[in-house]
């Protein structure tokens, strides 16, 4: 229905018109019989005026005269009431906006109470499994702009991207290789994107949703491609085990899970808060082997070297993510490279790039 009957009033005479109000993609326009065009109204300036129920009365926003438009068709009322932001006669956005209130109050009197009771790390991990995968995407977009920020210290863009240019090309299709092989027997809910990053450090991260960050210092530091993707595996272990949903909803604490209960976390302080965790924190031991004997799995599910994620932990003295400044002699690193090395699989793997796509691999950061 794109058009209807008014009676329109100008707002300067006394007279009343009957018109022909159009719907156009922009505003309406009003009309009358001889074709003399009265009104145009953009959709965005039409306010509802006070009016007795079997009626719609509109007005211009900011308008210097009172003209105003009268429309009798139920119909045609409710079309225009459904294209204009500030009509709402049917009071479904006052009454949307009052339940809003009402559930910011029970949210923050039950996130007081839960808090009180569990404390926010005990929430988070209860929490953290019962998110849908939904949820984790939106909120790994929203901690992956902070994290990326933080890392490009640069302020490099775009460029802070390995695999971009046409040289580095090669090396891009080599790690969505060795990624893809991970990915089809990890089986996640959830499509991981893999970046390598220009990072001296040799380390990687998960952020929540299967954001996974790799390093160019991981890949300068690697020997073979087994150990690129050990480490990814341990990083999907991570993924898969929600740890970065966990960490940022701890670091975000209680304005988080206020947010989370409306869907209103992705704005304000929060975020960079929650960013900060992942990026500082580091996971606990019990996190880290766990995450250690899933990517060992993976490996040996994907028909890799799982040995190589002990190899990489050993030159990277067990610091997998950033912040973790743990030493190679250190008891905890020792006893995850003897577990990986026991659940390592027993038959000869086969290695998860050929020797050109792993030189590639190793360009993937090379320029231009
Ligand atoms: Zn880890």
């Amino acid at each position: 229905m794109n058009s209807g009957a008014g009676t329109y009033f100008d707002g300067v005479t006394s007279a009343r018109r009957d018109v022909v109000v159009e719907l156009t993609t922009g505003g309406l326009q009003v009309s009358d019989r001889d074709g003399h065009l009265w009104a145009q109204w953009p959709y965005e300036e039409i306010e509802g005026l006070t009016a007795p129920d079997n009626m719609l009365r509109l007005g211009r926003r900011g308008s210097a005269t009172l003209e105003r438009l009268e429309i009798r068709d139920p119909a045609f009322a409710a079309e225009i009431d459904a294209r204009s932001a500030h009509v709402d006669r049917t009071g479904a956005l006052q009454r949307s906006q009052r339940m809003r209130v009402i559930g910011w109050s029970i949210g923050a009197t039950a996130s007081l109470l839960l808090v009180a009771w569990f404390g926010v790390p005990a929430i988070a991990t209860r929490l953290t499994p019962l998110l849908p995968v939904t949820f984790e995407s939106v909120l790994g977009d929203a901690v992956n702009a902070q994290v990326r920020g933080m890392l490009d210290i640069r302020k490099a863009g775009a460029a802070f991207d390995c695999g971009i240019a046409a040289a580095e090309i090669p090396g891009r299709i080599a790690l969505d290789k060795l990624v893809r092989r991970l990915e089809a027997v990890a089986a996640l809910p959830l499509h991981l994107r893999t970046n390598v990053v220009r990072r001296s450090e040799a380390n990687a991260l998960a952020l929540p949703g299967g954001q996974v960050y790799v390093f160019q210092g991981l890949i300068a530091k690697a020997d073979n491609a087994d150990e690129v993707a050990g480490v990814i595996a341990h990083e999907i272990g991570h993924v898969a085990h929600r740890d970065g949903t966990k960490a940022v909803l701890e670091g975000g604490g209680l304005s988080f899970l206020f947010g989370m209960l409306l869907g209103d976390f992705v704005g304000g302080g929060a975020v960079v808060l929650a960013a900060k965790t992942v990026l500082q924190s580091t996971y606990t031991r019990e996190a880290e082997s766990a995450a250690d004997a899933y990517g060992t799995e993976l490996m040996n599910k994907a028909g890799g070297d799982a040995r190589a994620l002990a190899s990489m932990l050993e030159k990277t003295g067990g610091a997998t993510e950033p912040g973790m400044k743990i030493l190679m002699d250190h008891p905890d690193t020792k006893a995850r490279v003897v577990a990986i090395n026991k659940s390592a699989a027993a038959v000869s793997p086969s290695p998860f790039l050929e020797a050109g796509e792993w030189a590639a691999l190793k360009k993937i950061c090379a320029g231009s």
